[in-house]
């Protein structure tokens, strides 16, 4: 299985999951141009996706969502409340709505030979969730955009092969920055996103042996810079209370713009 962040952060999202035999994103919230630059730097077209999996409606995830579905047909699967929120937006455009599937959390789906079970997180959209892929005994997951994790989302990021975890903000920058109030609380909130302490955290509760790549994602341009963000995180896992130290890991930030490598596991 091969997985690739095309780009991350409140600018925007889109990941690629693939096998030998079938291509989805998550998200797409890049313009079309640079989701296709980006597939084409992995050596993979838009033509071979398969399905576009959508975690919630915010403009950061959906941004290239109308153009891309359009272009190439591409079917797009999300949660009914998501569907409903995204259909209800201008930022899509004119689309097919035929092409748009409701996808149930904890219920598995798969297309040929690669499977996915969405699961819910807690997030100021309508139905949010955050996705995990199967093939065989592989399974990589991204999980950005929640406000909190509890045993639910430890449960299913345990025995990964790989992970993309959200580490949208320090929260002493956010605290003092120049964000207004009302949206330090929304983001802080049990429905906004993962600070750097929170993402090293539930780390610490997921790591395992066998995991091959650790990217963190979704940083804040405001309110985080990449070198705090991993300096936090790998603090956390080595002194949190698992046998893990960072350094036993590949751990690697998902760019804003670029794309990440391919990582195949
Ligand atoms: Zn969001
Ligand atoms: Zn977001």
């Amino acid at each position: 299985m091969d997985f690739c962040s095309i780009a991350s952060g409140s600018s925007g999202n889109c990941i690629f999951v693939g096998t030998d035999h079938t291509g989805v994103l998550i998200d797409a919230g890049i313009s079309g141009k640079k989701v296709v630059a980006g597939l084409q730097s992995i050596d993979r077209r838009p033509e071979e996706i398969d399905a576009i999996f959508i975690t919630h409606e915010h403009s950061d995830h959906i941004r290239g969502l109308g153009v891309l579905a359009r272009k190439y047909g591409i079917p797009v699967y999300s949660t009914a409340g998501t569907r409903r929120a995204m259909l209800g937006q201008k930022t899509l455009g004119k689309v097919d709505e035929s092409l748009f599937f409701e996808l149930k959390a904890d219920e598995r789906f798969c297309i040929r030979d690669l499977c996915v079970e969405p699961f819910r997180v807690s997030h100021d959209a309508a139905e949010p969730v955050a996705y995990r892929f199967f093939q065989g005994d592989k399974s990589v997951a991204v999980a950005t955009d929640l406000g909190y994790y509890d045993e639910y989302i430890v449960d299913h990021l345990k025995d990964l092969d790989a992970v993309l975890v959200e580490s949208n903000h320090d929260t002493h920058m956010l605290q003092v920055g120049a964000y207004p109030y009302y949206l330090k609380q929304r983001i802080l909130g049990k429905r906004g996103h993962l600070s750097n302490e929170h993402a090293g955290q539930l780390l610490g509760e997921i790591l395992n042996d066998k995991i091959k790549a650790v990217m963190l994602g979704h940083l804040s341009r405001e309110n985080n810079y990449e070198a705090l963000a991993m300096a936090t995180v790998c603090a956390e896992i080595t002194m949190g209370e698992n046998p893990f130290k960072a350094e036993d890991f590949q751990i690697q930030i998902a760019g804003r713009e670029e794309p990440s490598p391919l990582i195949a596991i």
